[in-house]
């Protein structure tokens, strides 16, 4: 039978997958050298075995061998002490092979007993401290593995203490402590659940209750945010005390090897005094600075600086490390690679590879190419904002304005309505997680960079201040209070994640600045990039924006838009009204100008590169007033009102998004069709014979079928005569287009998938209705994620593939692009990346479609020229 309890030392070169990132990380620490407390792990299988069958033979037999190797090399027995002896206490802890922060938990002090505990108190001379330890483990085990709710726990010790007039903890003495300590036992006894004064009682309960651990509602949500997926069960490690609450030269610490809000090289995190490691960890008591340390414990400080250098070393990543000092002595806990902000991502893996701890290629890899947008964050416009009514720890980057929401439902609330919000708590548990996902911003009142709040805001990528004291935060009440102004839910904050203010109000932002860093990484990327990237973009400005993200060329431009805007909306609902051909003609060469100017700017903004112009997608009815204020001007009398009422009441639509649009319209409207063809195709000319470069490209939206394509060339090829041809292309955004792919190809000089359509009409979801459920459904674990963000490989992405195979076969020059929203969204662009020519994102999100396509290169070895 396979060995399921590993000592430190046998676990070497063991896998993750096996010993959880715990006991993974704590193998390596313990074999590069450094201190780490004995201790065992209780493999992923076993855990994996005991929620099949609730039940693994022979794992406390080895339990039992475990914990006796344990005290040898701890030198005292399990639970017992003698004489001067104290008792081998263990912290049982989970770990699965993928970090998730906060979503298990961890018992500490294991093994207390009565008896125990005067052993405890006799041998380290401090009875305070024993009684202590014992009221800790009481409640968490009582939490944890008995189930009992924290609050209760919580409760007891605020009503011990005012019934003692303590305002703090620390004012309580061991008697009191005792008496806590035997209140609670009396509980857990009157609950049913009485408490195990047996230390291997506690060891099996408190190993059972991680393995239940795996399953709790916190846990699914996590990795159902996360995409981890539910079958790789969590490890225990079960390990030796340390103490960091032992007095003075005691205390316990979070580290990391660089800066994970910038990525600045040097040791950052906090360290607590006289503390137990769940202290920091669950933000009660905000933390110092490491820094400080330089002052009172120079030694100690030195001493952090070798393990972090040593650990990047070893691990070859920023590392987020656990550390307890007992007495002056380091002990290591844990380390992982630490979460880290795009900002932070970027500095840590160009700085990386340029101090030749890893290579450029990998620097490239290890970038979420998802992630870049927030390097784009904008932060509040300090010259615009007043004065800060709230200062916190600038926790993650970034500034949000939202609504005061003080619970998750409210959260929710704002975000159904569609409004921003700001979760503000006093400070955030795993409970937490819908909200902070939904919200734009986070504020707590307390806790440190370290903290739950800050950790899980950062993997997220949502702005946070956290440890913002000044404020009371009273959740049920939905208020805050800071200096006697009150916030009540609803009230409008701006946070600015990375500075730390707070403003009441709506602040203005600005913009964030591009990154020489950045560029940095992406010249090592380029290299390895076959996919062209293109932008979707409707203005000059966009135009602009992209290109200097470096779009080659635009993939989607949207012609809708230039036909809202006001001194058009009138000649537009002109063409819609128009009775007569000659009424048509004229609003026709109208918008023909508007259209022709438009163009130009656009294609001068992309001088040298293609520009992919769509014709008219929606349909007519977009561009009329609602039929209720038509109705009601008509009634006050207002004549054309009357009219557009009469149109719009003919034009009018059921299911408006599958009706009278895209080529549909273009080809029974021939007029609009060769009114926007002859607009793009003078606004070329116009500039060729002013010395510039234009590449105009047409394409017609939403066919299903060749004889729409057909026709549409047929009216193409009429301008063209006069004007030379342009390439000439449709969007595959019908499932029917992509199943006669082969059919179309011929007719057509490219395709352009329209992922967005082409996800809606797969689905049979429309993607403005989908909000109510979707969300559901993925939270439920229907979906893995939401296909209208991240495109369906199996469906949607089997489309396209065919399409494109298809449509190649029957005409070998066929070029082939992307250009719905997945086109900017890593793992689509990694699913395309071989398949087409190129992508076209909007143009925040062109630098992630660039980077997620060179490491798609990378991922496949060499690259080819495209
Ligand atoms: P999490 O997965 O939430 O990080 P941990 O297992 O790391 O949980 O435990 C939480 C805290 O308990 C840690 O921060 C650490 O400081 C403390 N802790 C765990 N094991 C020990 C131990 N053997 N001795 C002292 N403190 C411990
Ligand atoms: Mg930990
Ligand atoms: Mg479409």
């Amino acid at each position: 039978m396979a060995k399921r309890v590993y000592l430190l030392s046998e676990a070497r070169g063991l896998s993750r997958d096996l010993l959880g990132g715990k006991g993974f990380g704590l193998a390596e620490m313990a074999a590069a050298g450094l201190p780490v407390p004995p201790a065992f792990i209780v493999t992923t299988e076993a855990c994996r075995q005991y929620l099949r069958t609730g039940e693994v033979p022979g794992l406390w037999e080895e339990v039992r061998a475990g914990m006796a190797a344990l005290e040898g090399l701890a030198g005292k027995p399990f639970g017992r002490g003698e004489g001067k002896t104290p008792p081998l206490l263990v912290s049982v802890r989970s770990g699965a092979p993928v970090s998730m922060p906060g979503m298990m938990d961890t018992v500490l002090n294991l093994g207390l007993t009565l008896e125990g505990v005067e052993a405890l108190a006799r041998a380290t001379g401090n009875p305070r401290f024993a009684w202590d330890s014992f009221r800790r483990l009481l409640a968490m085990y009582g939490e944890v593995v008995l189930g009992e709710r924290a609050e209760v726990f919580e409760g007891m010790l605020s009503a011990l203490k005012a019934e003692r007039g303590a305002g703090t903890d620390a004012e309580l003495g061991p008697e009191d402590l005792e008496e806590l300590a035997y209140r609670y036992l009396r509980h857990l006894e009157a609950r049913g659940t009485p408490f195990p004064l047996d230390p291997w009682a506690q060891l099996q309960g408190a190993i059972e209750a991680v393995f239940k651990s795996w399953q709790n509602p916190r846990a699914r949500t996590y990795r159902r945010i996360y995409g981890i997926p539910e079958d790789l069960g969590t490890a225990v490690v079960v390990q030796a005390m340390v103490f960091g609450n032992l007095g003075e030269d005691s205390g316990t610490g979070v580290g990391f090897t660089r800066n994970p809000a910038t990525g600045e090289k040097g040791l950052y995190g906090e360290y607590l005094r006289n503390a137990q490691g769940e202290d920091v960890v669950a933000g009660v008591r905000t933390p110092e600075p490491l820094e400080r340390l330089k002052g009172y414990a120079p030694g100690l400080y030195e001493e952090l600086l070798q393990v972090a250098e040593r650990l990047e070393r070893h691990f070859r990543d920023m590392q987020d490390f656990e550390f307890t000092v007992e007495r002056g002595r380091l002990y290591l806990l844990q380390t992982r690679s630490g979460k880290r902000t795009a900002q932070a991502a970027v500095r840590i893996a160009v700085e990386m590879a340029e101090e030749g701890l890893i290579s450029r290629e990998e620097a490239v890899m290890r970038v979420e190419a998802n992630a870049l947008p927030g390097l784009l964050r904008p932060s509040v416009d300090r010259d615009k904002a007043p004065k800060p009514f709230l200062k916190g720890l600038p926790a993650s980057p970034g500034a949000a304005v939202g609504h005061a929401a003080f619970t998750n439902e409210a959260v929710e609330r704002f975000h159904a309505q569609g409004l921003p919000a700001i979760l503000v708590r006093p400070e955030t548990t795993p409970e937490d997680i819908t909200g902070m996902y939904l919200a734009k911003g986070i504020l707590t009142a307390r806790g440190g960079l370290t903290s739950h709040a800050a950790v899980v805001a950062r993997g997220l990528g949502v702005p946070a201040v956290v440890g913002a004291e000044a404020m009371r935060v009273f959740p049920d009440e939905g208020k805050a209070l800071v200096d006697g102004v009150e916030v009540r839910e609803g009230d409008l904050l701006t946070l600015d994640g990375g500075t730390g203010e707070v403003y009441l109000g709506a602040v203005p932002l600005v913009e964030a600045a591009g990154e020489a860093l950045l560029e940095k990484l992406l010249s090592w990327a380029e290299p390895h990039r076959r996919l062209g990237v293109r932008a979707n973009a409707d203005t000059p400005e966009d135009a602009r924006r992209a290109r200097a993200f470096g779009a080659e060329g635009i993939g989607l431009c949207r012609t809708e838009h230039m036909f809202f805007q006001e001194d058009r909306i009138p000649w537009v609902r002109r063409l819609i009204l128009a009775e007569t051909p000659e009424e048509e003609a004229e609003a026709l060469e109208r918008l023909f100008h508007f259209q022709k100017e438009d163009f130009k700017e656009i294609l001068l903004a992309m001088d040298g590169l293609p520009v992919t112009v769509r014709l008219l997608d929606p349909p007519l009815h977009e561009f009329l007033p609602p039929l209720e204020e038509l109705a009601r001007r008509a009634e006050e009398g207002d004549e054309e009102a009357g009219r557009l009422l009469r149109r719009a009441e003919a034009l009018k639509e059921v299911n408006p998004m599958l009706g009278f649009r895209g080529v549909r319209l273009l080809l029974l409207r021939p007029g609009i069709f060769r009114m926007q063809l002859k607009a793009l195709l003078e606004a070329a000319r116009e500039l060729k014979e002013a010395g510039h470069d234009p590449r105009p490209e047409v394409m017609v939206p939403l066919v299903a079928d060749p004889k729409e394509v057909e026709r549409a060339r047929a009216l193409a090829e009429e301008l063209f005569l006069e004007y030379g041809p342009i390439p000439f292309g449709t969007m595959i955004e019908t499932p029917r287009a992509a199943l006669l792919a082969a059919e179309i190809a011929p007719l057509v000089d490219f395709f352009s998938f329209g992922t967005n359509d082409l996800t809606q009409m797969a689905f049979g979801l429309s993607r403005d209705d989908a909000g109510k459920f979707l969300p559901r459904y993925v939270e439920e674990g229907l979906f893995p994620f939401d296909p209208t963000e991240r495109l369906d490989e199996k469906g949607v992405g089997r489309l396209l593939r065919m399409a494109a195979e298809e449509g190649r076969k029957a005409n070998p020059r066929l070029k082939l692009g992307l250009c719905g929203e997945h086109g900017g969204e890593a793992g689509s662009v990694r699913f395309v990346a071989d398949l087409l020519d190129y992508t076209s994102a909007s143009p925040f999100r062109v630098l992630t479609a660039r980077l997620a396509a060179a490491q798609a290169g990378l991922a496949r070895g060499t690259p080819e020229p495209a």
